[in-house]
């Protein structure tokens, strides 16, 4: 029998509850969301010696940074070579370099705050499905040499066995300084490591609005009025960290930042063998579709896999039935293993798919990661964190113009549509 709940909160210790604390009356930083943007920008602000308050209205990693893939990723969505054609060299090459930073700062924080997140730098392989695709895996090669001094690996359809054995790719790109985390307990554990700093953490706590006190800061500096179901604090600075929903508390990315539900399987455990001959060095993986599959195995050896042509609404048993379809297709024979658990999770999106932080209104802001959220929103809530405490901040996504979503208005089946046009495009492409 299929569970409907998130194995990575059911696989470890269970969580330090931060619920029914009093709020304080005012403080220097608001973090409204405690999933890893927040969780990693309070830790640095407390480390670096503000007074930060982390504002969650569910639990800590509520959001997606609970159930996702934990795919620590040292790249970007987009290819080097794409970012190239839109932003120019130099600002492409910031831009990539950033994601690579933000897999070391994931590495760094594990190991300085003794996270036990089942962290291991596995690295990925990123799967053609497509011949074209492959090619495509020579060109990006060739373009992050020169331009990076960054080395991946890739490795022809009769080459794969030792990484892959499937026979469902044309060609594989291997990342070797992506990792691997066990998401659940990564953002847990930051939580941990920022209250420990001094970060006074709320769950429960839902931000409702946020009112701006006139031009000239109150006399105690704050500059904010950050209303909640549970009282109002006054602030002088406030980190957006809250990613898929930020549109409702923030007026200007209401049509620029869409909501898109992401589901997931994970298979009863497998036997040793045969998991370590499907996925030999227990890397991460993703395919080269736009509607893509993403998977790995657990640290239990559960097969672990998202993505796909799933829909918000539809009957969980159909969204289930297309994810083992997908990793049948790819791994044959997974065909009689029991589907154990399934689960659903929530991206924020732009249509630009580029992560996007920076300042709005004089509030500081990270999100919208487009998959790479292990590694940027970690990394980039530390920047933005920097930001503000006046430090030196590594934000190449800074200038970055958000589209809006013409008509969007917050209706569910947008992020349903954008699946079946991408499937089409996968279709015909
Ligand atoms: C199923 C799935 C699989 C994924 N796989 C991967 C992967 O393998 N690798 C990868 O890098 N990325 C992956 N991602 C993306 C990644 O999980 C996200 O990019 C990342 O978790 C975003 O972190 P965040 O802290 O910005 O947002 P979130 O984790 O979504 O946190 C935002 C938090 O803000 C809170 N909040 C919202 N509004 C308010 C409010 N008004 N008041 C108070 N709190 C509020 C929410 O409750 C939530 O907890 C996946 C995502 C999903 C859904």
């Amino acid at each position: 029998m299929t569970q409907n709940s998130c194995f990575w909160s059911i696989d470890g210790p269970a969580s330090k509850s931060y619920l029914d604390k009093p709020l304080p009356d005012r403080t220097d930083v608001v973090v409204i969301g405690a999933g890893f943007t927040g969780t990693s920008g309070a830790l640095q602000l407390a480390k670096g010696g503000a007074r930060v308050t982390l504002l969650e209205a569910q639990s800590v990693g509520w959001g997606a940074s609970s159930r996702n893939g934990g795919q620590a990723l040292s790249c970007l969505h987009h290819t080097l070579h794409s970012l190239i054609k839109v932003h120019g060299r130099e600002q492409a090459r910031a831009m990539f370099l950033a994601a690579t930073l933000a897999a070391d700062a994931v590495e760094q924080i594990v190991r300085d705050e003794n996270i036990a997140c089942d962290y291991v730098r596995c690295g990925n392989i990123e799967a053609a499905s497509k011949p074209a695709h492959f090619d495509e895996f020579k060109k990006e090669q060739e373009i992050l040499r020169e331009l990076a001094g960054y080395e991946v690996q890739i490795l022809s359809k009769g080459e794969m066995s030792p990484e892959l054995d499937s026979t469902a790719y044309h060609g594989l790109m291997i990342n070797p300084r992506s990792g691997s985390v066990q998401p659940s307990k990564f953002v847990n554990g930051m939580a941990l490591a920022a209250e420990r700093a001094g970060a006074d953490i709320h769950e429960g706590t839902h931000v409702l609005s946020i009112e701006r006190i006139g031009n000239i800061p109150a006399h105690d500096g704050s500059r904010f009025i950050v209303r909640t179901d549970r009282g109002s604090i006054a602030t002088r600075e406030i980190l957006l960290a809250a990613n898929a929903w930020v549109g409702k508390i923030v007026p200007q990315f209401r049509h620029r930042v869409i909501p898109v539900e992401s589901f997931v399987i994970a298979t009863e455990p497998l036997p040793n063998d045969l998991a370590q001959r499907l996925i030999p060095h227990n890397r991460v993986v993703y395919d080269t579709r736009n509607v893509l599959a993403y998977y790995r195995l657990s640290p239990d050896g559960r097969m672990v896999w998202g993505g796909e042509g799933t829909f918000v609404g539809v009957n969980p048993r159909a969204n289930i039935n297309t994810l083992r379809r997908g990793m049948i297709k790819v791994f044959p024979e997974l065909v009689d293993f029991k589907i154990d658990y399934y689960w659903s999770g929530t991206l924020g999106l732009t249509l630009d798919e580029n992560s996007h932080a920076g300042q709005v209104d004089g509030m500081w802001y990270s999100m919208c990661y487009v998959g790479h959220g292990v590694t940027l929103g970690t990394y980039l809530g530390q920047q933005m964190a920097n930001g503000i405490l006046g430090k030196t901040s590594n934000n190449p996504f800074a200038d970055l113009q958000i589209p809006t979503v013409p008509f969007y208005r917050e209706q569910h089946w947008v992020g349903n549509l954008g699946k079946v046009w991408r499937g089409f495009l996968d279709q015909i492409g």
